[in-house]
């Protein structure tokens, strides 16, 4: 049987595409190693409580935003359900070293007045600030339907980092605290992060800010009906182990179990680094596989599901970034436990009822559990234990932090470990490779005919930017013009 396009892996990025292509009469089959699809942002249920894994909200999907415009082309705005956050503050910054707390509004002008009022010295500087990142969030190929697609991602690899951007801000690092706590959404410090990542990622909950009814699991329902709809095929448990070429161009995947399934396309959404490992010697210059391979991964995460028996209303449609003190970011993994950064969410927060479920995501290094790597269905009682014993540590943390947080139940914890199992990513990264200032991540088409690559590493991390990787990547076989205009179409 020969399909039109295969695509490995069935995360946000890969469903996209299959979406896309099955849409254009493309016949499409999707391959995931997981028993379940997009495993990374389905969530699951523990005590009664459903917990979201890897979407809790997303920026950008305002009425008549750019943004907006994709979900509907794709299909998701008759499907899902979406709720607003807390318009006052949807993100909470406090910094422990002071007891000092800061909520952001949802809005540019909206932002721009309250921190001005908090700020007046600065307030010039703010605006300024805020009015770059408003004209900036959206210079996304598939966003801003006239940009260049050739230069996408240049300024990403050239341009000033966030660290440097925000020393405008150095008499109030209050500011440079807020302006750079979103770096935790893309795992890269300010030091390194491009401006222009950032714009795209914190500029898109600047401007509108949402949170799904039902949550990830919701999402990724949507996704897999709309793509049965198209036509699409999915298969699970399907691990890819080898890709099939010919010398000029691909001709199709081989399973763990020996099958082999042949394509005209294959669209590769995994940690870029793996490919390497799938692909037959000399059918892609070295140069372009050791570049590959040395792609800078993201950091780790601890990431704790409790329960609380008191209701955790104050988190209702609102985050809480906590940082030590200022200038401690979510990449200082190396800190003790207590030291670093961290983010907490409520579970079920477009739910009625009371919310008793939270979500805490911690950074980590893979060095802190590597002792402990099994395959996973063969943990050692000594990794669980060890498990127990940073989930205790981690609540007392939030208790110490926040003290409505008091009493709270360990579920379940995710820990580097868990995130290598469900993504392959290497070491755990949370978000995979990450945009780092000076390294160049792959574009979607590669040298081999009929090779593409996908996944949050072509464009940014998050819903916005898997779904725009899956334009991009689609848009090479389908022409960018063509699938521009049905958006154009859309708006
Ligand atoms: C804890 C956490 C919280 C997050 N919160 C948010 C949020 O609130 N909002 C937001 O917008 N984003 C959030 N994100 C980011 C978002 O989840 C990711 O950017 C997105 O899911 C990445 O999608 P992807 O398709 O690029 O990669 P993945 O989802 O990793 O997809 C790759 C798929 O390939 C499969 N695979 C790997 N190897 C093989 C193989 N050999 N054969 C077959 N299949 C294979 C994997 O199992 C995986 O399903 C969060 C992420 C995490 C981890």
């Amino acid at each position: 049987m020969q399909y039109d396009a295969i695509i490995i892996g069935a995360g946000l990025s890969g469903l996209t595409n299959a979406l896309l292509l099955a849409r254009s009469g493309r016949r499409v089959l999707v391959l995931e190693q997981h028993p379940q699809p997009a495993p990374v942002v389905r969530g699951f249920s523990r005590g009664g409580h459903y917990f979201d894994s890897g979407f809790h909200y997303a920026g950008g999907l305002g009425k008549n935003s750019p943004f907006r415009t994709l979900f509907r082309h794709l299909g998701l705005e008759d499907k899902l359900k979406l709720f607003s956050f807390a318009a006052e503050g949807f993100d909470c910054l406090q910094i422990s070293e002071t007891g000092e707390s800061f909520a952001l509004p949802i809005g540019f002008e909206a932002i721009k007045a309250k921190l001005g009022g908090q700020f007046p010295q600065a307030r010039q500087k703010i605006a300024a600030y805020l009015d770059d990142i408003a004209a900036k969030w959206s210079h996304f190929p598939y966003l801003d339907l006239d940009t260049a697609i050739s230069d996408f991602g240049m300024e990403a690899v050239h341009g000033n980092s966030l660290h440097e951007r925000l020393q405008d801000f150095a008499p109030w690092p209050q500011l440079q605290s807020l302006f750079s706590m979103h770096s935790l959404l893309y795992g890269v410090s300010p030091n390194e992060a491009p401006t222009t990542l950032n714009a795209q990622v914190a500029g898109s909950y600047y401007h509108s800010v949402h949170g799904i009814v039902g949550g990830g699991r919701a999402l990724v329902d949507a996704l897999l009906e709309l793509l049965r709809s198209a036509g699409g095929e999915i298969r699970c448990r399907s691990e890819v182990s080898a890709l099939l070429t010919s010398p000029e161009r691909i001709r199709g995947v081989r399973l763990v179990s020996g099958e082999e399934i042949f394509a005209k396309n294959v669209i590769v959404t995994l940690n870029p680094v793996l490919l390497p490992q799938l692909l037959p010697k000399g059918v892609l210059r070295p140069a372009y596989l050791k570049r590959l391979k040395n792609l800078r991964q993201t950091p780790s995460a601890y990431i704790v599901f409790a329960r609380s028996h008191r209701s955790l209303e104050f988190l209702r449609q609102r985050n809480l970034f906590i940082q030590p003190r200022t200038g401690v970011f979510a990449s200082d993994t190396h800190r003790p436990l207590e030291e670093r950064a961290f983010y907490l969410a409520a579970a079920g927060q477009g739910q009625k009822g009371e919310i008793n479920g939270l979500v805490g995501i911690v950074p980590a290094s893979f060095a802190e559990v590597a002792d402990w790597e099994s395959p996973r269905m063969r943990r050692s009682d000594a990794y669980l234990a060890r498990k127990q014993q940073i989930g205790e540590r981690l609540l007392t943390l939030f208790a110490q932090k926040c003290p409505e947080l008091a009493g709270l139940e360990l579920l379940e914890l995710a820990t580097p470990l868990t995130l290598r199992d469900y993504s392959q990513a290497p070491e755990g990264a949370i978000y995979g490779v990450g945009r780092f200032l000076g390294q160049y991540n792959p574009h979607p088409v590669t040298r081999l005919e009929g090779l593409l690559l996908s996944g949050q590493a072509i464009a940014a991390p998050g819903l916005l930017g898997t779904l725009v990787a899956g334009y991009l990547t689609s848009g090479s076989i389908l022409g960018h013009e063509s699938l521009r205009g049905e958006l154009r179409a859309c708006r």
